[in-house]
């Protein structure tokens, strides 16, 4: 897509730091991160979000997602975790129309919150919703 960052990134069109790139997929590093060590993972080609991606696309960046968090979790200091972001849309916090897995390395004490409020459902709701989700499947 013309007007896309990461097209253009993918293309070399715009400079990046690079992590990783192979086959279909490219990492390099967010711009703003969340925190230090904070990496992007896309598919080269332009898919606006998860289900628009073919499954063995899917499994290709996946294998790179895992890698990645592996190599950061070892190497960059004070990490003990990380959450991985995906989002899907503008209203589910999509700022860029191209996929793209953020991996976040979280240390103590980094003050990073992506806690929600927790709800309530009766079970009977619960079943509702499963219901509808698994005749999909
Ligand atoms: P999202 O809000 O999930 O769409 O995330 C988009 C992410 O892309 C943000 O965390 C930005 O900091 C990051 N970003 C935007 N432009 C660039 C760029 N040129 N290089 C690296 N990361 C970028
Ligand atoms: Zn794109």
């Amino acid at each position: 897509m013309d007007d896309c960052i990461f097209c253009k990134i993918g293309k070399g069109e715009i400079p990046s730091t690079k992590l990783y790139e192979g086959g279909n997929v490219l990492s390099f590093l967010d711009i703003n991160p969340a925190s230090k060590g904070h990496a992007l993972v896309i598919p080269k080609k332009h898919y606006h979000t998860l289900l628009d991606m073919p499954h063995e696309e899917m499994k290709e960046v996946m294998e790179i997602v895992q890698k990645i968090a592996a190599a950061v979790m070892t190497t960059i200091p004070g990490t003990e975790g990380f959450n991985i972001i995906q989002s899907n849309n503008e209203v589910a916090g999509q700022v860029i129309p191209h996929v793209h897995f953020h991996i976040i390395p979280r240390s103590k004490d980094d003050k990073l919150n992506f806690a929600w409020e927790q709800g309530n459902a009766e079970q009977e709701e619960l079943e509702k919703y499963a219901k509808l989700v698994k005749d999909k499947l």
